[in-house]
């Protein structure tokens, strides 16, 4: 028979879209592959999937061939049909842009930013596992070192994503915190000693009142117990989309996750939070997060890096650096809103 090693089964399954080719863009696939490549030195098998088109998919066979040859690796990629595949998605994209884009509907341009949240379906039903990753991503270190992170997933965690590090959510938030001035929705991930104490305060004088009515803005369990053991150390500024982690098998059979894809779910979400987005796939997430925190796995920001910094010049300035900042030695950097990726 054929000896195992020669099957295309593996555990290292990660997802990349790659449409509507332009230079730019054929830039950043280049230093995608190029980096991904690089570091990715021994072990399993890697298998890409690269949802593409018929133009742009030429380019990406011709990059990964020549990196290939380069570095000396072996990996397996496949070519997957974007038009196929928004197909296979259209009913979510349907529901979820009215609340989260802020173009007009255009054939599947709206598909490629929603499309994280069908994955599942598209692909393989047995694939148990996977990353879903921007192409405007730049390695640092082995992508196979993310997959040990599905490892640190409590029971109840379905994705995993890393926290978004610009005040966007507190630009989109702005009336609802404005009604309720303690949230820690759209507030920082690192809050400043202060505005701990000032919590932890406002912990202490709710604490009566709260304990006897067990109504709290959101509706779960341990997050209301959370909240009662202790102040709340850290701020949820939203999260960012460029890196995902989908524990495809669990996502499949989750109910929950399949009840808050529908319409009603959706609206009771946006209106309750006052949310009119405009960043796709990550919003939903953002709120999902929030909503139902045991469903998201809190990916460590060194793992999806941003370098917009588009806000500082907006507005923002005086809490920017707040939300920017990322402790730690950095293994994934996203050049995302077109920022360039340091040497
Ligand atoms: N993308 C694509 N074609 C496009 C625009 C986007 O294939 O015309 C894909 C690509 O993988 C990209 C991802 O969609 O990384 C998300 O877009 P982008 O990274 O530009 O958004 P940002 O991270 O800057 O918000
Ligand atoms: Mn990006």
């Amino acid at each position: 028979g054929a000896p195992e090693h020669i099957s295309t089964a593996t555990d290292y399954n990660i997802f990349v879209i790659y449409t509507k080719e332009n230079y730019q863009l054929h830039v950043k696939f280049e230093l995608f592959a190029k980096s991904l490549l690089k570091f990715a030195n021994s072990g399993m098998l890697l298998h890409l999937h690269v949802l593409t088109d018929e133009t742009s998919g030429h380019s990406v066979e011709q990059i990964l061939e020549s990196e290939i040859r380069r570095y000396r690796r072996s990996i397996i990629y496949s070519l997957y049909s974007m038009h196929l595949c928004a197909e296979q998605v259209m009913d979510i994209v349907n529901t979820m842009t009215p609340y989260f884009s802020s173009t007009p509907k255009s054939y599947y341009s709206d598909a490629l930013f929603f499309l994280s949240l069908g994955l599942h379906r598209i692909a393989d039903e047995n694939m148990e596992r996977a990353i879903l990753l921007d192409c405007d991503i730049v390695f640092r270190a082995d992508v196979r070192l993310l997959f040990n992170e599905f490892e640190k997933f409590a029971p109840d965690h379905l994705f995993g994503l890393a926290p978004e590090l610009t005040p966007v959510y507190r630009h989109i938030l702005y009336r609802y915190r404005a009604n309720y001035p303690q949230t820690d929705f759209g507030s920082p991930f690192y809050l400043p000693p202060s505005q701990q104490q000032q919590q932890q305060q406002q912990m202490a004088a709710n604490m009566v009142s709260e304990e006897s009515s067990l109504v709290l803005h959101n509706g779960h369990k341990l997050h209301k117990l959370d909240r009662f053991h202790g102040p709340a150390k850290h701020g949820y500024p939203g999260l960012n989309s460029g890196v995902v982690l989908l524990h495809l098998q669990r996502i499949r059979k989750s109910s929950l996750y399949h009840h808050q894809l529908q319409d009603g779910q959706v609206r009771r979400l946006t209106s309750k939070y006052m949310f009119k987005g405009h960043l796709g796939d990550q919003d939903f997430f953002t709120l999902l997060g929030y909503e139902f925190p045991n469903l998201i796995y809190r990916l460590d920001c060194v793992w999806n890096r941003q370098l917009c910094t588009w806000w500082k010049d907006h507005g923002y300035s005086d809490v920017f650096d707040k939300y920017f900042t990322c402790k730690g030695r950095i293994k994934m950097y996203h050049g995302n809103c077109n920022a360039r990726v340091p040497e």
